[in-house]
């Protein structure tokens, strides 16, 4: 078991300040709302437009894809935190016979940290979206926002869904034990630089012969 590991990481990784119950207002409240406000902003979308949401949906199975096949598994240069956070430290927070969360502080070792959020929003989602208002119209910029949000808490709740004890409520839908099967076979450290990238809906992974039941 890796009780040691987890002893560590909260010593070293979790302030005694921080609350996890917060950390889930932060991200799907601040997050949430980012959603609706982006959506609320789109007018009179014609049929062309409404096209940035599917092509959005599958732009960010596939960002997510190659973020986690990438420097999520291996180091690059100047993402090595990616790398820490990740493989260094929630693989080996949870291995595939110890997937749970032992309480809402342990929710660190999952959820993005809001820096980070706030890091990728400002730094990619931003600079896409006001390419996408110059080159085609407004209302494609706030639906790719829109989508691209939702698309992102999607990806936090269902990680979280995976990582809940089974008999929460949440964990015992059937779509999300499912997808948990996936995510269990994924943290199996001899798989996981190999299997299972998508942590949402493995479409990348069956496209690109990834995927393993
Ligand atoms: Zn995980
Ligand atoms: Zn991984």
């Amino acid at each position: 078991m890796n009780t040691d590991f987890r002893e560590q990481y909260r010593r070293e990784h979790i302030p005694a300040r921080y609350r996890g119950g917060m950390h889930l207002m932060f991200t799907f409240g601040i997050g949430g709302a980012l959603v609706v406000g982006a959506a609320l902003q789109a007018d009179g979308i014609t049929p062309l437009e409404w096209l940035t949401v599917p092509l959005t949906f599958l732009y960010a199975n596939l960002s997510e894809y190659w973020g986690h096949r990438g420097p999520m598994h291996h180091l690059k240069r100047g993402l090595r935190l990616v790398y820490e956070r990740h493989t260094r430290q929630h693989h080996r927070f949870f291995t595939q016979d110890n997937m749970e969360l032992d309480s809402l502080r342990d929710l660190r070792a999952v959820l993005f940290p809001p820096l980070l959020m706030t890091f990728f929003i400002t730094a990619f989602m931003l600079p896409a979206a006001l390419l996408l208002a110059w080159i085609a119209t407004p209302n494609v910029a706030w639906l790719f926002v829109a989508t691209s949000l939702a698309y992102f808490l999607n990806y936090e709740f269902l990680h979280m869904a995976y990582h809940l004890p089974p008999a929460h409520p949440i964990a015992r839908s059937g779509l999300i034990r499912r997808l948990e099967r996936l995510h269990r076979a994924h943290h199996d450290p001899r798989l996981m630089a190999h299997r299972n990238f998508n942590i949402t809906y493995p479409i990348c992974d069956l496209l690109f012969g990834t995927l393993q039941n």
